[in-house]
C-alpha cells in the first residue's frame, strides 16, 4: 500500500552557501540570483512521491548566521533529516559545514539521514570549460592561485620543458 510520511527536514550550512536558494529551487522551481539573507529561519513543505510512499517535507531553512547559532537546535531536534549546505567555491563555508556535521552527530538524533550538498556546482563548470578549450587549442592548462603559490613554480617548470631543444 501507498504509505504518508511526514518528514521534517532542517538546512544547516554557511551563509551563502545556498540554502535558500536550494530550497526554493526544489519547492518553486525557481531560482534568484540575489537572493535576500534569511532571518531566524523560513519555512516550507513540498510533497514528493516515490515509489512506494508519499513523503510530505515539512523544511526548516535556517539562517546560517552565527548569533543564531543558538536557535538551531530547535530546528533539528527531531529532524528525520539534514541537509549540510557548503558553497563548493569557499573552503570556509566546507568547514562550517563539518562543524554542523559534528553538531548533529553529537546532539541530533542518531537516525537523521543526513546530506552534505557541495552547491554552486554550477561555478565549477568554468574550470571544466576552460579544461576542453585549452585541450582544443593546444594549450596546456593549469589552476594556479598566487596568493597560495599552488602551481606558481609548476607553471614555469611545464613551460620550461616544453621549450624547444635547441
Ligand atoms: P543561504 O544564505 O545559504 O540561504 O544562501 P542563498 O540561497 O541566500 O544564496 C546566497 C547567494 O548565492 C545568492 O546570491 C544566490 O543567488 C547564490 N547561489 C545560491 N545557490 C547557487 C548556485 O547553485 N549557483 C550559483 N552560481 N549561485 C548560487
Ligand atoms: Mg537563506
Amino acid at each position: 500500500g501507498n504509505k504518508n510520511i511526514n518528514a521534517k527536514l532542517v538546512l544547516l550550512g554557511d551563509v551563502g552557501a545556498g540554502k535558500s536558494s536550494l530550497v526554493l529551487r526544489f519547492v518553486r522551481g525557481q531560482f534568484v540570483e540575489f537572493q535576500e539573507s534569511t532571518i531566524g529561519a523560513a519555512f516550507f513543505s513540498q510533497t514528493l512521491a516515490v515509489n512506494d510512499a508519499t513523503v510530505k517535507f515539512e523544511i526548516w531553512d535556517t539562517a546560517g548566521q552565527e548569533r543564531y547559532h543558538s536557535l538551531a537546535p530547535m530546528y533539528y531536534r527531531g529532524a528525520a533529516a539534514a541537509i549540510i549546505v557548503y558553497d563548493m567555491t569557499n573552503q570556509a563555508s566546507f568547514e562550517r559545514a563539518k562543524n554542523w556535521v559534528q553538531e548533529l552527530q553529537a546532539q541530533g538524533n542518531p537516525n537523521m539521514v543526513m546530506a552534505l550538498a557541495g552547491n554552486k556546482a554550477d561555478l565549477l563548470d568554468a574550470r571544466k570549460e576552460a579544461q576542453t578549450y585549452a585541450q582544443e587549442n593546444g594549450l596546456f592548462f593549469m589552476e594556479t592561485s598566487a596568493k597560495t603559490a599552488s602551481n606558481v613554480n609548476e607553471l614555469f617548470y611545464e613551460i620550461a620543458k616544453r621549450l624547444p631543444r635547441v
